[in-house]
């Protein structure tokens, strides 16, 4: 354990981390994938906790859009976590890892529901510790999940794992050819500069609770290995 620097982490993953090349839906080879990078990182003794999100198969955003009612619309975004989650425990628990999903609404016939001393207690005893279903509220994100839970948990950082960049930009690199990457930045640049990693409750929340944050490509295999022992990849957010 010398060589890590985190030794209890709160992983975000996107519901896209679980998806085949469309983007959409749940690709068991590609979970695959993302369990063998974990099993790594859990061989090193690192406590794992990990809050995934659900936009592979439903956002209440997009729903609402199509004239769903908001609220309602998120609890079907919720439920997608959960489906997300039951798939990545699959993988993850073939591979030799134990692991518990603890769900925000109940579910007891697939999953325990949330208890903050028991997951605690799961993560000391080695076990990986997947939180579905977000926070059990509409108007909420994963983003935000991963905050709170973080907080709750007492992680030492929130490894923000990212499909699509491989850090804080300060435009997107994609429009703008001057946009630069940051390596490091607070949680109050991030604000007041509007940049977009997570949404704002998540990083206030990361920021009054003095949370660590590193946004990293989770598309690189290995990646997560390298945060978790500090290497210098992605940007880190903090005070
Ligand atoms: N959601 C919610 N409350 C929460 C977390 C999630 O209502 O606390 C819903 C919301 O509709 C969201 C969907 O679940 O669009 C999927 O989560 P998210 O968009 O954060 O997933 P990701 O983008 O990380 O895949």
């Amino acid at each position: 354990m010398d060589d890590v620097k985190y030794k209890r982490v709160m992983l975000k993953l996107s519901g896209e981390a679980l998806a085949g090349e469309q983007g959409f839906g749940i690709y068991p080879p590609k979970i695959k994938t993302v369990a063998e990078e974990l099993r790594e990182v859990y061989a090193l003794g690192v406590q794992i906790a990990i809050v995934v999100g659900g936009g592979n198969i439903w956002r209440g955003e997009a729903g609402s859009e199509m004239g769903m009612e908001r609220a309602q619309a998120d609890y079907v975004g919720m439920l997608a976590t959960i489906m997300n989650a039951l798939a990545l425990q699959d993988s993850l628990e073939s591979m030799g890892v134990p692991t518990r999903v603890q769900t925000s609404i109940e579910m007891r016939q697939i999953a325990e529901p949330y208890i903050r001393r028991k997951a605690v207690r799961h993560l000391e005893k080695d076990r990986v510790v997947i939180f579905a279903g977000g926070t059990g509220s509409p108007y909420f994100s994963t983003d935000t999940t991963a905050a709170l839970r973080a907080a709750e948990i007492n992680a030492d950082a929130i490894l923000m794992a990212k499909n699509g960049t491989d850090g804080i930009y300060s435009a997107d690199p994609n429009e703008d050819p001057a946009a630069v990457k940051f390596d490091s930045l607070t949680h109050l640049d991030i604000i007041n500069k509007g940049l977009h990693v997570m949404d704002t409750t998540a990083t206030s929340l990361s920021m009054e609770n003095n949370i660590p944050l590193v946004v990293f490509n989770f598309n690189e295999p290995g990646n997560v290995l390298k945060v978790v022992k500090g290497e210098n990849i992605g940007t880190t957010v903090k005070e």
